[in-house]
Order: C-alpha cells, then structure tokens, then sequence
C-alpha cells in the first residue's frame, strides 16, 4: 500500500497545493485543520508520515508532537512560517524529525518527506513487545494483547495508554505526558483519570494487580513499564 501522509494545516489554500501534490504523486492523503483534529486523525489513521504546521488556531504545533510522540515514532515534519530558529529548535527538542519553512519548494519538501519515510522504513514494522515472564504479549501492529494465552479486551483509551507504555519500556512517564498522549491537551492535570485507567490496566494484565509487577507507580511522578 502506498505510504499515508497526514496534513495539518488550518491554511485552506496550502492545504490544497499539499494535497493535490501529494495525491498526484500516489500518496494517500489525510488533513487536520486543528490541532485536535491532528491528533484524533494521527490515532486513528496511523499515517505514515506528519507534515505539522506549527501555527494552528487551538493548539500550540509544539502540543501536537508532544501528543503524537506519547505513544508514537512516526516521522513528523515541522512546516511552518516561523523563521526564528528557536521555534525549530523547540520542534525539533520535541521529538519532530525536520523542518520546513514556508515559502518552501514543493520539490524540496517532496524529497525531506521520502527521506523521512525511508529513514522510518528499516524496521519489520510494529514491534510486539512481551513481559519477560511471556504472560504478556502487546502487538502494536494488530492491536491485540493476550494475558497467558488468552486476548484481552481492552477499551479504546486503555489500548492507548498500554501502547503508550509499551512504546516506552522502562521508562519514567510523567503523569502530564500521558495525559497528554492519551487524553490529548488539556488533560495534563486530571491525574485522577490515569489512576482510574492505569488501575483497569493491571486488573486486566497483571497476576496481582494489588501488587504491580508491570506497571509500577513512581511515587509523585508517573508510571514506569517493565515489561
Ligand atoms: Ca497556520
């Protein structure tokens, strides 16, 4: 299948110039004219490459790949009119993997995306992460978990918040981080709700969920994932 660009551009006539070249050129196209829209499209869609405006009339660009790299490593390329080199910088701290700036050839912006989707390409797609004692299984590609054998029923946002976790192993996740990448901006401070999710989780994946061999509580800070 041809790789899918996702377009986040709230410019109705770059939108169109973006597309129509994209499209021309077998791609398949998916556009956001917000922020959020980017982001629900970005969880639905799993494009294979972001082109981000970083100027959007509800979220700051920068929220937008903070909110993607929660739980994803698609290649985001920054294309914005902001000349100042610290608004790259920020993007680029951010987790996004290139920068163009408007006015940009359509040709050079062409080639940064080919670029980026073969730099993406190498791996064997979707890893499938499993816990040590192999009573987990998370395969990212198909969506599916299985807990000693048997599939798991997971809801649409635990899903989100096991793939975030599963994309992260091992690591310290801030509480602001996740909300974010689950529950989108906005979220940063309702930790109530991670509590509530995190705690669905481990009923459903761990032997003991009172006693948390996976997903560990780090006190005051967020969660870490040990598979
Ligand atoms: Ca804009």
């Amino acid at each position: 299948m041809n790789p899918s660009v996702l377009v986040v551009e709230d410019d109705p006539q770059i939108a169109r110039a973006l597309l129509v070249n994209l499209r021309a050129r077998g791609y398949r196209t998916h556009r956001a004219a917000t922020g959020r829209q980017a982001l629900q499209l970005a969880a639905d869609e799993h494009p294979d490459v972001v082109l981000l405006d970083l100027g959007l009339p509800d979220l700051e660009g920068g929220d937008v790949i903070d909110g993607i790299r929660g739980w994803s490593s698609v290649p985001i390329i920054v294309v914005s009119a902001r000349h100042e080199s610290q608004s790259k910088v920020d993007a680029l701290d951010r987790g996004a993997d290139d920068f163009v700036t408007k006015p940009f050839a359509m040709d050079e912006l062409l080639a940064r995306l080919r670029a980026a989707l073969r730099r993406a390409q190498p791996g064997p797609g979707e890893p499938v992460v499993e816990t040590s004692d192999g009573r987990v299984r998370i395969d990212l590609a198909h969506r599916a978990v299985t807990v000693a054998g048997e599939p798991a029923r997971l809801t649409r946002l635990e899903w989100r918040l096991l793939e975030a976790f599963a994309r992260n192993p091992d690591r310290l996740i801030g509480r602001s981080e996740l909300l974010t990448s689950v529950w989108g901006p906005g979220y940063g401070d309702e930790a109530n709700y991670l509590r509530v999710y995190v705690s669905q989780l481990r009923a459903k994946l761990e032997p003991e969920p009172s006693h948390p061999r996976y997903l560990r509580t780090e006190l005051g800070m967020g969660y870490r994932f040990t598979p």
